[in-house]
């Protein structure tokens, strides 16, 4: 991996109480880290954001006042931005590397969703201090999981403040064949990729709310810290799917989008939903009403949500062979408005988890 190493450090609230020692290789555990007077805002760019572009399409890279990309003759560019801030997003503790990781993968998501090939990205950033432990091991999972997609980061913004970090990825796709949420028609199926719930099921267990047995709780966390971003579905869903939508804020508010933006309804079942082993399990039991919340509305999943028309399902069943990426049949476009979700007996829920909102 050509970037900095994922290390662990201290948290950017947090900084490292050692004296300066502005030029020691990061991740370094037995020399000091340096402190803000140590390592400039130019620094700290040029030693954790800085490298030689990959792509044929950057013209120009990090260290003038923009970047210059030359776009691929007969695509369209994808733009997208998300943001991801201390205490709404995530905890001040998280591991840094994984932070770092998340930070991308929610962008290429959202790239993924729309078909997109991800091209570049910038990042505008905020931290508290400039702890190079932490810092370096932000910043290698960043590259990380850039290099994996072929990702160049070709600019931003590094600011001092409360963490806050937000990136703006572009992503490439023939022109006119981007996916959308407003091709969904009636009759079309409703199929969701991997599984749903566990990362908010996760979040539970953090807050008490849920107890997991620590196998389950280790995979639950992976996936709310590190979640894989459907970047080879969403390109192969092209010209498939009618409609598609990343799964952020949880399947009933995202296939909601779809549906509005489609002008349709939907029916889902919840005998339909995938769900691991211990979520299946929870429904059966005590806890449903969390299993249900984390399964409809829990957020964070980054799979992808899409329609396809029932001529479609057998190219659906190839794509899921060849990526190794579960695809489920969860229900159904309709003409009716409205979105009714059915449990095991094929009753609609009276009541709906909602989806996550920020201002709720
Ligand atoms: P300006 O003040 O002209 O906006 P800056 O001094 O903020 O430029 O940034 C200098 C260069 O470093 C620019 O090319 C900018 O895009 C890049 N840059 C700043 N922060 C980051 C970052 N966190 N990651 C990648 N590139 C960055
Ligand atoms: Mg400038």
């Amino acid at each position: 991996m050509p970037g900095p190493e994922p290390t662990r450090g201290s948290p950017p609230g947090v900084p490292g109480k050692d004296a300066a020692g502005p030029r020691d290789p990061p991740g370094d555990a037995t020399k000091p880290t340096p402190t803000a007077e140590a390592l400039g805002e130019f620094d700290l760019i040029a030693r954790y954001f800085t490298r030689a572009p990959r792509g044929a399409g950057v013209v120009l890279g990090v260290g003038d006042d923009a970047a210059l990309i030359a776009p691929t003759p007969g695509c369209e560019l994808v733009l997208t931005t998300d943001m991801l801030v201390e205490g709404r997003h995530f905890h001040a503790d998280v591991d840094p590397g994984r932070l770092g990781h998340k930070t991308l993968a929610v962008n290429l998501s959202d790239l993924a969703a729309m078909g997109a090939k991800p091209r570049q990205a910038l990042l505008a950033c905020a931290f508290p201090n400039n702890d190079s432990r932490w810092l370096a091991a932000f910043a290698g999972g960043f590259l990380a999981l850039a290099d994996r997609h072929a990702v160049d980061l070709i600019g931003g913004d590094t600011t001092r403040g409360p963490l806050n970090l937000c990136v703006t990825a572009i992503g490439e796709v023939p022109a006119g064949s981007a996916t959308t949420r407003s091709g969904a028609r009636p009759g079309d199926d409703v199929y969701v990729s991997g599984t749903l719930g566990d990362a908010a099921l996760a979040l539970a267990a953090m807050d008490g709310r849920a107890r997991l047995p620590d196998d389950a709780f280790a995979a639950c966390r992976e996936r709310l810290e590190l979640p894989e971003p459907r970047v080879a579905l969403g390109q192969a869903l092209r010209g498939v799917a009618s409609a598609a939508i990343d799964v952020s804020d949880g399947l009933v508010g995202d296939l909601g989008h779809i549906v509005e933006r489609s002008g349709v309804g939907a029916r889902i079942d919840v005998a339909r939903l995938p769900a691991a082993p211990w979520l299946a399990a929870m429904l059966k039991g005590e806890a449903r009403a969390l299993a249900l919340a984390c399964l409809l509305a829990g957020g964070d999943d980054y799979e992808l949500c899409f329609t396809a028309g029932n001529a479609q399902r057998e190219t659906v069943g190839a794509i899921a062979r060849e990526l190794g990426v579960p695809l489920t049949r969860i229900g159904k476009i309709t003409a009716a408005g409205g979105f009714v979700v059915r449990d095991e007996n094929g009753s609609p829920l009276k009541a709906l988890p909602h989806a996550f909102d920020h201002f709720a």
